[in-house]
């Protein structure tokens, strides 16, 4: 598994290596690369990745996501909202999540917990955590004083 696995060339040489990045595949990266920073749910990527490939039907995407998310190459949120969101490993980071409004604003903060996890729990590798901070952002606190 990649630790990071930031750009387009990287992620199409490893999805080659373990499988054949068709072109509705590679439209499905492309979408998602376009969406980095936005986590987007399965139909959003489709949404956007038909653009490049207008024939892509939904349980193509849903299938190629999962087979990504198996490679590594992909991570699944959760942002407690019921809705399974999608971004590329591009290594570790926590998300804080705004409960008033749903939006996920991503943050690379060193964090004591995982140095101290790798110190305690030595013979367990971690290759991937996901740590959800919940609350609400600057706008959503400012609508709640009105
Ligand atoms: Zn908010
Ligand atoms: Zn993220």
């Amino acid at each position: 598994m990649p630790a990071s696995a930031g750009n387009l060339d990287e992620i199409r040489q490893l999805t080659e290596k373990e499988c054949r990045l068709t072109p509705q595949r590679g439209a499905i990266l492309q979408a998602l690369l376009e969406m980095e920073d936005r986590h987007p749910t399965a139909e959003e990527v489709y949404q956007v990745a038909r653009r490049n490939w207008p024939s892509l039907g939904l349980a193509t995407v849903y299938r190629a996501l999962d087979m990504f998310a198996g490679l590594g190459v992909l991570y699944r949120l959760d942002a407690g909202d019921g809705r399974i969101r999608y971004e590329i490993n591009d290594g570790p980071h926590q998300h804080l999540i705004c409960l008033g409004c749903g939006r996920i604003f991503e943050i690379r903060e060193p964090l004591e917990l995982e140095g101290l996890l790798k110190s305690k729990y030595s013979d367990f590798e971690v290759t991937y955590s996901s740590i959800r901070f919940f609350g609400y952002c600057q706008d959503c606190r400012l609508k709640k004083q009105r």
